[in-house]
């Protein structure tokens, strides 16, 4: 790796990526706040055990992929892997009354320590939301409407809403131990994780992506026949609130999503553009506790990842066009010219005129600073030589006609007004 390379799985982002970026932020603010959600700003770093308790110590992600260290006063800290327990101890601290429900989205950077691939990052982004508070099942059709018309407005056709039901914590005991049946006799054919699950967590062999666990997960029992009425009720009525709502959606009945905490609905957004990784968006219903509180939170919330959003965009053909550093560029020639280009600039600026205004501070010859301003990408130039000085004015030229007049420099403000 070459000394400046950034580490593997992250990144530098420039222009015109960022503008990608900044748009997926603002639409995302435009439709959650048409939910009733309001933004929320997280650490990126938390007590570890903010992590382990909520994502369950079982978890990959737990297990394999945190970025956790020491501070100096020998505190076991990690960089947030996902944004649910975060959000969700930031609710827990500011206090929920009774019967009240918090709406929150949020953005930022996550950490996983996962092999790099394409589509899949130690440091990668999630635009995520949570509502917290409403145990009802129209809250999930809701959610999950909402993300179908987030990703509507961002462009992205194409992609199908896979939905499952992991029913209800008092559910669990009776369909662990009829996946430990059926997945037993065939421990010796399943891939090394999902050996140690048979005794820790059966359900994740359900979506383990080894093709071995795959093929013998195809014919584990289904989990919805074996659930209670009140786990079955209640995903149905999700169902009903998505048709209601117009949204399509597949049943994916070995679905299970890799985290502990959910309960009832678990549903994932893939997109043919991603490629292997083709997971857009996943979420679910959970009850959290956080250590050192009685409370127990329940709520809906997904994350989708942003990196992923605009692969997708990009599939379609949807990324912004290169960007020009500099609108309008400044050439003043000869150290008297210097500081009145340097005022020029700082006028346009304040008075909003000209895009990106860049002034030539080199003294270099006009050649010199033509060239500098063609490699930019501006689009118009102002010369500020001695002639123009003494008579206060300035040479304009329009980089696309080839167009150039000199003007008073009262009258800037029409020419840029004008062309
Ligand atoms: P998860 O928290 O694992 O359910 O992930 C939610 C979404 O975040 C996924 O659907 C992906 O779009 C994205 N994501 C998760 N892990 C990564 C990663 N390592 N690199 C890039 N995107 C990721």
């Amino acid at each position: 790796m070459a000394v400046n390379e950034p580490l593997p799985g992250t990144s530098d982002l420039w222009e015109p990526e960022v503008l990608d970026w900044i748009n997926l932020e603002k639409q995302a603010r435009n439709i959650f706040s048409r939910y009733g959600y309001t933004e929320l700003r997280t650490p990126i770093f938390e007590r570890t055990d903010v992590f382990v308790r909520n994502l369950g110590n079982e978890t990959d992600v737990v297990q394999k992929e945190m970025y956790t260290f020491q501070d100096r006063g020998g505190r076991s800290l990690t960089l947030r892997p996902e944004g649910t327990a975060g959000v969700m101890r930031a609710i827990a601290n500011k206090g929920l009354e009774q019967g009240e429900e918090a709406r929150v989205f949020y953005f930022g950077p996550m950490f996983r320590g996962e092999r790099p691939a394409a589509g899949r990052r130690r440091q990668f982004h999630q635009v995520g939301v949570e509502a917290v508070g409403s145990d009802s099942p129209w809250m999930d059709a809701e959610c999950i409407a909402m993300l179908v018309h987030f990703l509507a407005e961002l462009g992205i056709h194409g992609s199908r809403v896979l939905l499952n039901t992991r029913g209800l914590p008092e559910d669990r005991q009776a369909i662990s131990q009829a996946l430990l049946d059926y997945f037993q006799p065939h421990s010796n054919a399943l891939c090394e994780d999902c050996q140690r699950r048979l005794s820790t967590n059966v359900w994740r062999m359900l979506d383990c992506k080894n093709p071995a666990c795959h093929e013998i997960a195809l014919g584990a029992p289904q989990i919805l026949s074996l659930m209670g009425e009140a786990s079955r009720t209640f995903f149905a009525e999700v169902c009903a609130g998505l048709t209601e709502l117009g949204v399509e959606y597949e049943l994916a009945p070995r679905m299970v999503r890799g985290l502990d905490y959910y309960v009832h609905t678990v549903f994932e957004i893939t997109h043919p553009g991603l490629g292997a990784q083709d997971a857009l968006a996943g979420g679910g219903r959970y009850r959290i506790s956080l250590p050192g509180d009685k409370r127990t939170f329940e709520g809906i919330g997904f994350a989708a990842g942003m990196e992923r959003l605009l692969l997708a965009r990009e599939s379609l053909g949807l990324q912004s066009p290169p960007s020009n550093r500099t609108d309008t560029y400044i050439v003043s020639l000869g150290a008297p010219a210097i500081p009145v280009g340097l005022r020029l600039a700082g006028e346009l600026r304040q008075a909003g005129l000209g895009g990106r205004v860049k002034a030539d501070f080199s003294n270099r010859s006009l050649k010199a600073q033509m060239r500098s301003a063609n490699r930019e990408g501006a689009s118009r130039v102002l010369i500020l030589g001695e002639a123009e000085l003494s008579q206060s004015s300035v040479i304009c030229r329009n980089m696309t006609t080839s167009e150039q007049v000199t003007l008073p420099v009262g009258e800037l403000k029409n020419w840029f007004l004008q062309a």
